[in-house]
């Protein structure tokens, strides 16, 4: 008879390089894995096309590509969402096999059984699994349950919930729902168009003192959204300058990864760092000015800046 196989031990190594003592201290990741999602959520800015324009990979060889990046940059910290990421064809082996030597944080609508994360993978490797309700395609006990499950079991967790104008009328009872079992749920400004208007521009006074109510944090600005301060914050076309607005170490420290394998320097960055699945990615060298004027993420790496964002990515404290 074959005896069990061993079950397979977490190697997690330090940041390789100047990386060790560049803020944040750990290379970061956004990995996109696809872009498919089983909801129709009338707020997502993903759009609903089917993919077609990428290829799909086997666990094994999307584990040799992270164990490749795990010997030339150490253990990373990584966030993998898509789209719906479960929907990847075999998504939790290949969970398994990345979280022994990555952090990985999962953001996820949490509509499969918890029982498939549970009893595949290590809550070693996981930092968060983030669970994002969406009121429209279930209900918030059945939700409820499930993230409870997940964090009985060892993993961290919390609840994430965008404040579309759509969804935004029981938050407190959902809210309350989560403080009973000492979950924590973080409410997100929504930003992008609803029903022909521009968010968070939009909000009406009403909404906005509902959302200060809740103390919702902000995808962009904590700090001007915490004043509701929306003078800056217009959601428009990428633009350029003549004169790089900063330098930024986005692309050193950070890449966003498409479902394709192309590996941008942020999610608005023209700049492509090469594509993670044809082998020919690498982080920026330094940090670059950066010339697009209109910015609004609220982590971007501006160099000067450092005690705004270094705390909002998860680096080696
Ligand atoms: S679950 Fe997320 S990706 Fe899917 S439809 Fe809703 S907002 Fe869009
Ligand atoms: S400044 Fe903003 S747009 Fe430019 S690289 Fe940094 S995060 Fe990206």
């Amino acid at each position: 008879m074959i005896p069990p196989a061993e079950p397979m031990q977490r190697r997690e190594i330090a940041t390789k390089g100047f990386r060790k003592d560049t803020l944040p201290g750990r290379a970061c990741i956004t990995w996109l894995i696809n872009n498919k999602c089983n909801y129709r959520c009338s707020y997502c800015l993903n759009g609903f096309e089917e993919p077609t324009n990428f290829k799909i990979l086997p666990s094994e060889e999307w584990i040799r590509i992270w164990e490749d990046i795990y010997q030339r940059y150490g253990t990373v910290a990584m966030q993998v969402t898509g789209g719906e990421p479960t929907l990847y064809p075999r998504f939790f082996e290949i969970l398994k096999g990345i979280s022994l030597m990555h952090n990985i944080e999962l953001q996820t609508n949490l509509f499969w059984d918890p029982r498939l994360l549970i009893d595949q993978v290590s809550a070693e490797g996981i930092s968060r699994v983030g669970g994002s309700f969406h009121p429209e395609f279930t209900p918030f006990e059945v939700f409820l349950k499930k993230i409870v499950a997940i964090r009985d079991a060892g993993f961290r967790v919390e609840i994430n919930y965008v404040a579309s104008p759509a969804i935004l009328e029981r938050a407190e009872e959902y809210i309350a729902g989560a403080k009973d079992k000492d979950i924590q749920f973080s409410i997100i400004s929504f930003v992008g168009e609803y029903q022909g208007k521009k968010y968070p521009e939009s909000y009406t006074q009403e909404e906005k003192d509902i959302l200060k109510k809740l103390n919702v944090t902000s995808g962009e600005s904590a700090e001007s959204m915490a004043n509701w301060d929306l003078e800056h914050k217009k959601v428009g076309p990428i633009k350029e300058v003549e004169v790089p607005a900063r330098v930024c170490r986005m692309g050193q420290m950070y890449t966003w990864l498409k479902p394709d394998g192309e590996a941008m320097r942020c999610c608005k960055s023209p700049l492509v760092l090469g594509n993670m699945i044809e082998g020919t990615f690498a982080f920026l060298d330094e940090a670059l000015p950066c010339k697009l004027d209109n910015c609004i993420c609220w982590r971007n790496m501006t160099l000067g800046e450092e005690d705004r964002w270094q705390d909002r990515w998860p680096g080696v404290k």
